[in-house]
């Protein structure tokens, strides 16, 4: 469960990103962030990761209040909330096998509960023949599986995913859905941002339309428009 109460950010710089925002996520729901660009959509997903803190207001994501949680902390909350990207952000000198199973190793995890989980992500994704390949090896849509891969190994709660098909062609696109839907399945919260209309369109999921710091439009099964 993620819960915003009358949420603004004010960055360093003076801009608000995010104006008295409310807003209620269920655990297990799948919800699109839409909207222009500079609207607020990262501002958004990086308060649910604890990137950012809030300026006024709560947020409180699987039972932790992310501006009051302690140092020692932080890592509970890390585990709960995998996050991907639109650059993928893997590590460039590390093979598949180990970007992956370097996200447990953080987290004190044993070699050999490492090796199950990397195994078994690997097979979610569909590359479990590129364990030993190089990110720069594989193609777009392949780094993008692995950061996926890498963003669920610790079993989190929730799946941030910031446009994570704003580098793939279509085809691409579509396999990607899939495995988001797929973990989706599996009771994962998945919250992502994206400009890709067709996808929006095509697949129903809950739309929240952010515009200028604050959501414009929040249904349950949306398409992709700014307008209203
Ligand atoms: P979106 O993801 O919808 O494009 P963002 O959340 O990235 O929107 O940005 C919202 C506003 O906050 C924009 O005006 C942007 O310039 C500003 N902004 C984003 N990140 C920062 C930052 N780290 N420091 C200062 N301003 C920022």
């Amino acid at each position: 469960m993620i819960e915003m109460k009358d949420v603004t950010k004010v960055y360093d710089n003076g801009i608000t990103a995010i104006q008295d925002l409310s807003v209620l996520i269920e655990q297990g729901e799948f919800v699109y962030v839409v909207g222009p660009s500079g609207a607020g959509k990262s501002t958004f997903m990086r308060l649910i990761y604890r990137e950012v803190l809030p300026t006024k207001g709560t947020v409180e994501v699987t039972d932790f209040d992310v501006a009051k949680i302690k140092r020692k902390e932080i890592p509970l909350l890390r585990r709960q909330v995998g996050v991907v990207f639109q650059d993928f952000k893997l590590l460039p000198t590390l093979t598949v096998y180990e970007n992956i199973a370097y996200a447990m190793e953080v987290l004190g995890k044993s070699p050999r509960q490492i090796s199950s989980r990397v195994k078994e992500v690997l097979k979610l994704v569909d590359l479990e023949q590129k364990e030993n390949m190089l990110p720069n090896e594989l193609s777009g849509g392949e780094q993008q599986r692995v950061a996926i891969a890498r963003a669920i190994a610790n079993m989190p709660r929730v799946l941030i995913a910031d446009e994570p098909t704003g580098n793939l062609d279509p085809e691409t696109s579509k396999g990607i859905m899939e495995i988001l839907e797929h973990i989706n399945a599996q009771g994962t919260t998945v919250i992502m941002a994206t400009h890709n209309s067709e996808i929006v369109n095509a697949r129903k999921h809950r739309v929240i339309v952010i515009d200028d710091g604050r959501i414009t439009r929040d249904d349950e099964e949306g398409g992709y428009s700014f307008e209203n």
